[in-house]
């Protein structure tokens, strides 16, 4: 097991919700100490002898705990300390404290001094000043050890965000960042909604963190929390303020800040509220596991429960650490992130799309059947290679010699091109769109996390669309040809799908033909479709893909054999994405001299049908060449992890309630 904790998580122990919830409820007190404030009343109490401010201070909440499958936090807040300046309340010529800090903490005095005269010229004096965001105990522990000597420097502690196991599942998490000034003008708003910006209750101020991708864009609304206020007056340090209450009686106000101001409260305290608790569905353990597979590939693995759509592990590779958009320490390591090819930033099962290859067979065979075109007995020849007519282009099966006769299990057993030519062609362009779109290919599944992308399945129109403008006279350049369709039924030419897609469609296979909603919110509200499939259909689709993970004697091995596990129910389908062109091939003498980048994309899609939960997953390696050698043992190696963590024992059936299921 390689998960790991990330450094921040030293000294915790697994009692990891109670320190949470402490955490939480050290905010409440913290925040009372949190300056955070707008100047009322500033003229009236801007005058050097009156050093006494009324202000409205700020009270930060701490955005909610993300939780995964059995309870682990994912992401949750640490405390941090940002120091600050305020000139109002430096009592010596400012240019002394910033030489002090810069001896101290090492900062830039001349660009520290430049904002504070900004902030005097512009008649700020109350102006918080940031000198430094996130400062480690022992800086701020010498701040306070140098505070007589550091007038109007003072320490403000907030919560920070803190994600408990650094890159696993950083990008599904997303990262933060903070809200700038054209966004908050509502100039450039990007991904952020605009409603969320204008209408909230607590409207975002200048330098607030929101989320900007992932789990913590999709849920900002939930995560954020309210944010408390309260109308504080402010003394000078050191000086006892002595009032009187209600009834005439003296006492001591012993509210103080951390700097030790007194604080007497004017008006009552709104609590900041923290932020909603997300609880995902994913399991942890087996996302790490995911993305230790792919580790040091290009590529996604999606493993879904079947039956109710809920994302168990959802890895990309290569992926990051949403913690380096937190800290200052981090900008080297951001902007890396930002600029690194291949880009880490998109999440590749639902953000990126690759011809499905010979996945898409298995949407081919189900429809053909479905449509009487063929039935079990039915069976095409194959002599490795296919023509439409005698004198045209010829395809290839990728058994050069030809896989003989076949019928339709047997040809997504050993994937045979030239029966699924056939068949493409008897099914035409038109109907395979329309099973496509069935199985929801070439649009959006659903998926509660931000940017996903639809992919296509070429039609007709869609041609004509693409080539018409371009060729107004030219009709023969945008109509559709019967060598498209051939293309188009093993999944090549324009054909784009997502890893997430194709683990739906085997989801729908193993689920008795219900298209899933994927989800990773545990409270989602998500639909699942009346079955598009017959079960009879399903259950020779299933033979096929049965046997194509079934090693020989006395059949042939399949190609997906290496997924094989000794006693479990397994269907699978290997697949290979086109990346170039076979001429670009027939350059090279063997496989293995044709280099990486132009290596075909490898898949892998799965289903478990004896085990609770039933599962679907799909593999897609980037110039993994083969999805038989490269995606196949990486799919057996995660079920066999995933029903081992489980403890499932085999041939459980528990009664199983559609969309009522925990994962
Ligand atoms: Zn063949």
């Amino acid at each position: 097991m390689t998960l790991e904790r990330s450094d921040n998580y030293e000294g915790l122990d697994g009692r990891i919700r109670t320190v949470a919830l402490t955490l939480a409820l050290a905010f409440l007190v913290l925040g009372a100490r949190l300056w955070e404030l707008q100047v009322h009343r500033g003229a009236e109490f801007s005058g050097k002898s009156d050093r006494n401010s009324l202000r409205i201070q700020r009270l930060e909440a701490p955005r909610g705990t993300i939780v995964g499958h059995d309870g682990v936090v994912l992401a949750d807040n640490r405390p941090a300390r940002d120091l600050m300046f305020v000139p109002a309340d430096c009592d010596v010529a400012p240019e002394i404290v910033c030489r002090r800090l810069e001896e101290i903490l090492g900062i830039d005095a001349a660009a520290l001094m430049e904002e504070i005269e900004e902030a005097i010229a512009t008649k700020q004096p109350h102006k918080q000043i940031l000198i430094r965001r996130d400062v480690p105990s022992s800086i701020s522990a010498r701040v306070d050890e140098y505070a007589y000597a550091l007038p109007g420097v003072f320490t403000v502690v907030r919560p920070i965000r803190r994600y408990a196991y650094g890159k696993t599942a950083g990008q599904l998490l997303g990262y933060l960042g903070e809200i700038n000034k054209s966004e908050l003008e509502l100039q450039n708003l990007g991904e952020i909604d605009k409603s969320e910006l204008q209408h909230s209750e607590f409207p975002y101020q200048l330098g607030d963190l929101i989320g900007r991708s992932g789990l913590e864009r999709r849920y900002e609304k939930t995560l954020r929390g309210k944010e408390g206020k309260m109308m504080v007056t402010r003394y000078a340090v050191g000086v006892p303020q002595i009032r009187t209450d209600l009834h005439g009686q003296p006492h001591v106000e012993n509210l103080v800040d951390s700097y030790g101001h007194n604080l007497r409260v004017e008006s009552e305290i709104r609590e900041p509220i923290p932020g909603k608790q997300l609880d995902i569905t994913l399991d942890i353990a087996l996302q790490a596991k995911a993305e230790e597979l792919l580790d040091g590939e290009e590529g996604a693995i999606v493993l879904l429960n079947a039956d109710t759509g809920a994302l168990l592990a959802l890895a990309s590779s290569p992926g990051y650490d949403p913690s380096i958009f937190v800290t200052r320490s981090g900008n080297r390591k951001r902007i890396e992130a930002l600029t690194e090819k291949p880009n880490r930033m998109i999440h590749r099962a639902y953000q990126e799309v690759y011809a499905p290859g010979s996945v898409f067979k298995l949407l081919l065979a189900a429809a053909a059947l479905e449509e009487g075109i063929i039935d079990p007995s039915t069976t095409h020849y194959c002599p490795g290679k296919f023509r439409i007519t005698p004198t045209g282009r010829t395809w290839h099966c990728w058994k050069r010699y030809g896989h003989g006769e076949v019928n339709v299990v047997d040809a997504l057993a050993y994937s045979c091109d030239v029966f699924f030519y056939n068949v493409g062609l008897k099914l035409g362009v038109d109907k395979i769109h329309r099973w496509a779109e069935r199985a929801g290919l070439g649009r959006k599944t659903g998926l509660d996390l931000p940017g996903e992308v639809p992919g296509l399945v070429p039609s007709r129109q869609w041609k004509e669309d693409l080539l018409r403008p371009a060729h107004r006279n030219e009709p023969w350049e945008y109509r559709w040809y019967p060598g498209d369709t051939v293309n188009l039924a093993i999944g090549q030419g324009a054909t784009a799908t997502t890893p997430l897609q194709n683990a739906i469609l085997m989801a729908a296979i193993v689920n008795g033909g219900r298209r899933v909603q994927p989800h990773v919110n545990s409270k989602s509200k998500v639909t699942i479709s009346e079955p598009f499939v017959s079960e009879h259909t399903l259950e020779i689709v299933r033979r096929g893909l049965r046997k194509c993970v079934e090693k020989g004697p006395p059949a042939p091995t399949g190609t997906g054999h290496r997924a094989y596990i000794e006693g479990f129910d397994i269907i699978g389908k290997t697949g290979s994405s086109q990346n170039v062109s076979l001429s670009q091939h027939e350059k090279y003498e063997s496989e293995e001299d044709i280099p990486k980048e132009l290596r075909d994309h490898a898949w892998f899609v799965a289903g478990v049908l004896d085990r609770e939960p039933r599962i679907a997953l799909c593999v897609l390696v980037e110039h993994g060449h083969h999805g038989s050698s490269v995606a196949a043992p990486l799919a057996k190696t995660l079920i066999e992890f995933f029903y081992a963590s489980r403890g499932s024992t085999p041939g459980l059936k528990v009664a199983r309630e559609v969309g009522g299921m925990s994962p």
